[in-house]
């Protein structure tokens, strides 16, 4: 390239937590570092999500005296990924994970709190904790933003309650079980949403920030702090290479072409390929679209195209961190079914009318399973979540309050006809859902008699801690199963979305991107989810993308600058 525009230490190619956490720490170790951002919006799915990191022997969970160390958590790692990852950066991640957070914590504001309760997704395995590794982004207040709240990726209106609040990992499940602790909570936080009048004025948007919102935001303000600049509306087009290293970058910033040099590095921290529907058919399994997932819509995998133009090597390109979603009528976004597949007195079934997974089991491994399902034995996309008038009283199912509070008929005709499937019977409702009677019945007899006595013989829902997180501890024996017998019955079908894809350029332990031919390629580092997962083709427990995401990122800055922040005094304004 003989002229370049602007000449920086670091660029970073996009702004979701792996983006924005690089670009913080590569400021902190001393060098001038950019972020570019494709979307006039900044966040990615890191803004939509959870917030949550999965993150072994963090300081949070020790001062609440929660044993945990290195040692356990690799071994909890190696069993659970079986191969599909590897040792050194099994290794690094749980190094540096806990002290990337207790850096975090003293010198920025991105700080989290500790879910003791919250298990791991196995944690039944060799080195698995039933809490306090899953940590979530203290909740925040978006005005510290001021006007750049405004360029802040915000959750769609059905991901919010009411349509208007956020809420904590605590309050989902306080929310869930209803009664007056609920009602209380809605009121209160109802009229101060409404009451904050100088808010109102401006946005819709509540200016309490939980979850993936605090994170984003948190990470935003931290760089607002060192007045790192964040260039929106400005897309990665092209890896600059002179004599087999990454010199620079090629954006469109607003119509115009801009070359970035930097000097120590580029990180590729752009999402996955979620919303590339012919990437998708290309690289994963049939039936897939881009009509599924929940991550964020910019969120293309532009950048396979250029690591495949370095010579750069692929891995886990079939995967995503899959989630079973329902498809509500006149949403332009999928639901995530996360809560409501382990509530007593429900079941999925595939197309023949049988039960094919543990409902309450890890959304990954039920995506791992309709696929499965789908290709071997029966045609499982969409599945059915069938449930009776017991459940549908008491619990939200998608879009769809509890029948206590929204009886049928009050539903809209829409959701009654489209989004669900009513019967008096199980025979009718497996006449209207095409499924094979004596099956679907024989697969309800079978699932009751186990629910009534606390035991689901074919696949042990309930017998893990993970599956008892999200249920109704007012049942009893099993708070994840009840018998379906109080009619009408329902049925909504099931797909298997994702929270993004989590295949992509294959790295080292230093977050290097690697060339086909396994040498690290000078100057390139890629974190997040267009790297292919440390994860392999599991998930952890809840934070196990967003953990590895910031993680990585930073050692990618860590390694590019040189120099060890973490013992050094923080250079944050
Ligand atoms: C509803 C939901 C809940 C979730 N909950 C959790 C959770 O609690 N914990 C967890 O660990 N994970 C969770 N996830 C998954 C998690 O959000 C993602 O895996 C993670 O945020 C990915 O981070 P990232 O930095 O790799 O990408 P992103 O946050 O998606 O950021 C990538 C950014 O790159 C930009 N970009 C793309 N292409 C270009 C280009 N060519 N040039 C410039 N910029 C570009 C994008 O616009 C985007 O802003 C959830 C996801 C969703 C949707």
């Amino acid at each position: 390239m003989s002229t370049w525009d602007t000449i920086v230490d670091f660029v970073v190619i996009g702004s979701g937590a792996a983006g924005m956490t690089g670009a913080l720490f590569a400021h902190d170790l001393g060098a001038s570092t950019l972020v570019v951002e494709k979307s006039g919006r900044y966040g990615g799915s890191t803004a939509l999500s959870g917030g949550m990191l999965w993150v072994p022997a963090n300081h949070l969970m020790l001062q609440a005296r929660l044993a945990d160390s290195l040692v356990e958590g690799l071994t909890y790692l190696e069993d659970i990924t079986r191969g599909t990852s590897s040792a050194d950066r099994l290794r690094v991640y749980l190094e540096t994970a806990p002290a990337m957070v207790r850096y975090l914590a003293d010198h920025s504001h991105v700080r989290f709190d500790c879910i003791a309760d919250y298990p791991d997704y196995y944690p039944e395995r060799p080195g698995g904790k039933v809490g306090g590794r899953s940590i979530e982004p203290e909740e925040f207040d978006a005005r510290a933003l001021g006007a750049e709240f405004a360029c802040q990726r915000m959750p769609s209106k059905n991901a919010l309650v009411l349509g208007l609040l956020q809420i904590t990992v605590g309050e989902v499940r306080m929310l869930m079980r209803g009664g007056r602790p609920a009602t209380t909570f809605l009121l209160r936080h109802l009229l101060r949403y409404l009451f904050d009048v100088r808010a109102r004025w401006r946005t819709r948007n509540d200016t309490r920030l939980t979850l993936g919102p605090a994170l984003a935001a948190r990470l935003r303000r931290s760089l607002m702090d060192r007045d790192v600049p964040l260039w929106l509306n400005t897309t990665l087009q092209e890896l600059v290479v002179e004599h087999g290293r990454v010199v620079g970058v090629v954006v469109e910033r607003e119509g115009r072409t801009v070359a970035i040099r930097a000097t120590k590095g580029v990180l590729l921290a752009a999402g996955g390929f979620e919303r590339n529907g012919v990437l998708r058919q290309h690289y994963q399994q049939p039936p897939i679209g881009d009509q599924w997932t929940v991550g964020s819509s910019d969120n293309t995998g532009d950048w396979v195209d250029l690591g495949l133009r370095v010579g750069a090597a692929f891995d886990l390109m079939e995967e995503a961190w899959w989630t079973p979603v329902l498809l509500a009528p006149g949403e332009p976004q999928p639901r995530v079914m996360i809560v409501e597949k382990g509530l007593p007195g429900s079941l999925i079934i595939d197309q023949r009318g049988e039960r094919f997974v543990n409902e309450a089991a890890p959304y990954n491994d039920i995506g791992h399973r309709m696929f499965a399902t789908h290709a071997a034995a029966a045609a499982a996309i969409p599945a059915y979540f069938v449930f009776d008038g017991r459940f549908r009283k008491k619990y939200a199912i998608g879009p769809v309050m509890p029948g206590s509070s929204r009886p049928d008929w009050t539903l809209p005709k829409v959701v009654r006809e489209r989004f669900l499937t009513i019967a008096p019977t199980i025979a009718e409702l497996a006449a209207k859902l095409g499924v094979d009677r004596e099956r679907f019945e024989s697969t309800i007899r079978r699932y009751n008699e186990g629910a009534r006595v606390g035991r689901d013989p074919d696949y042990g829902r309930g017998d893990s801690p993970q599956d008892r997180y999200y249920s109704d501890p007012r049942v009893t024996p099993n708070p994840c199963l009840g018998s379906l017998e109080t009619p009408p019955f329902y049925a909504a079908r099931v797909y298997p979305g994702d929270l993004g894809t989590k295949g992509g350029l294959r790295t080292d332990h230093r977050a290097r991107v690697l060339a086909t031919g396994g040498d690290p390629i000078a100057g390139l580092y890629a974190a997040g989810n267009c790297s292919a997962s440390v994860m392999g083709d599991t998930y952890p427990g809840a934070g196990g993308t967003i953990g590895p995401a910031m993680t990585f990122a930073c050692i990618a800055a860590r390694h590019a600058i040189g120099g060890d922040c973490f013992a050094s005094p923080s250079r944050a304004a």
